[in-house]
């Protein structure tokens, strides 16, 4: 059991609040996308309006276990400190004398943030020194980062044991309610749709699908691998030849199952990925020598259209084309506009499925919009997040 941040008492208590700020720059060295910032608000917003002391942690890029100014957190501070209006302590490190001394003198209601936790090799090889030095500054631990929650580092795993009372943030609590819902009490029909190119990060996900949904729909560069599997020509398209095996065993299963597992019917192809590059396309699934499936066809998007809005819930992961280059962004898009139209429960997730679904302005109608990339995937294979499980307490109600 997990206990949520809203039943903990946080009165002049200390509370160390692992968040994802690792933000975009632009060249100027400013925050070019706050939208990971603007989540974690509303935690950061309870705590202070708890009486807490909020001592904000996050990495930010791959500095490499060492400080680099490129990936301070300064100008995080700075967007911070506007968006809260209020003062942000900022620290020129994330542990030692000088940082435990302020986190000593705060007062109820002031933030500090650390300076980017993988300044330090500590925190990737979770090494128990560092764990026990970010340990020592608080006295209750929230992580409200679901997208580090795959990762067993310092921050999200190691010095989580160490701090008696711990609680998942308000984002973390509304991912695993959500994903937890798909997973265990779906409405049906359940359906999914996944796409992308790396078929080797989808397999898992497939397999703990299979045991789950009334129907699966497959696009993205990852059907050629599955087509390919089927015997059917897909031409130059990227294929992951080591995994047709295990792409051939999946669609057996299905099969085995009566799990309808749709793959594209006919595609948009060029000869090459570029922009503008000649684009035509196929009447049917085969694909001629020398050209590449690009995106899905129409006759392929009606038929994934028609199970999306035939479902009570959806879960979608993927784009089902190569949509940063145009004109190949056709069917991600309309994809992202179905999804919209669905009257059921829509979860979208991946940084690419949710790029789409900006682009075709349609977020708010999208039930929930899961932020977590590797953790939201390894959520959906059923797999164990070291990062939850480290927050786990006998008893707790959540
Ligand atoms: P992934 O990281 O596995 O989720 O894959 C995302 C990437 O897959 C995006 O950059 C897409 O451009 C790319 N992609 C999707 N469909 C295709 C395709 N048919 N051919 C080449 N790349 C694709």
């Amino acid at each position: 059991m997990i206990k949520s941040l809203e039943e903990l008492d946080l009165k002049e208590k200390r509370v160390f609040i692992r968040v994802d700020f690792n933000v975009p720059y632009d060249s100027q060295g400013r925050v070019k996308d706050d939208a990971r910032i603007v989540a974690s608000l509303p935690t950061i917003r309870h705590v202070l309006d708890a009486g807490g002391k909020a001592i904000i942690a996050s990495h930010l890029g791959r500095p490499k276990g060492k400080p680099d100014p490129k990936y301070s957190l300064m100008p995080v501070a700075a967007r911070l400190s506007e968006l809260l209006e209020r003062e942000v302590i900022f620290p020129e490190d994330c542990i030692g004398d000088a940082v435990k001394k302020l986190v000593g003198e705060m007062r109820e209601g002031e933030v500090i943030l650390l300076e980017n936790l993988r300044f330090h090799p500590g925190e990737e090889a979770n090494d128990p020194l560092f764990s026990e030095r970010l340990a020592s500054l608080a006295e209750v631990y929230v992580n409200d980062a679901f997208g580090t929650l795959h990762r067993a580092h310092a921050s999200t795993v190691g010095m989580v044991p160490l701090i008696k009372e711990k609680a998942a943030g308000l984002l973390v609590l509304k991912e695993v309610q959500t994903l937890s819902r798909l997973l265990h009490e779906p409405e049906r029909p359940f359906v999914a749709l996944l796409g992308g190119a790396k078929v080797s990060d989808k397999l898992g996900v497939i397999e703990n699908l299979l045991k789950l949904v009334d129907g699966l729909m497959i696009g993205g560069a990852m059907a050629y691998t599955f087509l390919k599997a089927k015997g059917v020509e897909v031409g130059s398209s990227l294929v992951e030849d080591a995994k047709i095996h295990q792409a051939a065993k999946l669609l057996e299963r299905a099969r085995i199952k009566d799990i309808r597992l749709e793959l594209p019917q006919d595609h948009v192809v060029a000869k090459e990925l570029k922009e503008g590059a000649e684009f035509k396309t196929t009447n049917s699934r085969e694909i001629p020598a020398g050209w590449m499936g690009l995106d899905i066809g129409p006759k392929t998007l009606e038929a994934y259209e028609k199970q999306i809005l035939g479902a009570k819930t959806v879960l979608w992961n993927g784009p089902v084309g190569a949509f940063e280059t145009e004109p190949f962004e056709k069917g991600t898009v309309e994809i992202a506009r179905t999804m919209a139209k669905s009257t059921g429960m829509t979860v979208v997730g991946g940084g690419d499925s949710l790029a789409a679904v900006k682009v075709a302005g349609v977020a708010d109608k999208i039930t929930h919009l899961s932020t977590g990339g590797g953790a939201t995937l390894e959520f959906l294979e059923g797999k164990v997040l070291p990062g939850l499980k480290a927050l786990e307490i006998e008893g707790a109600s959540a």
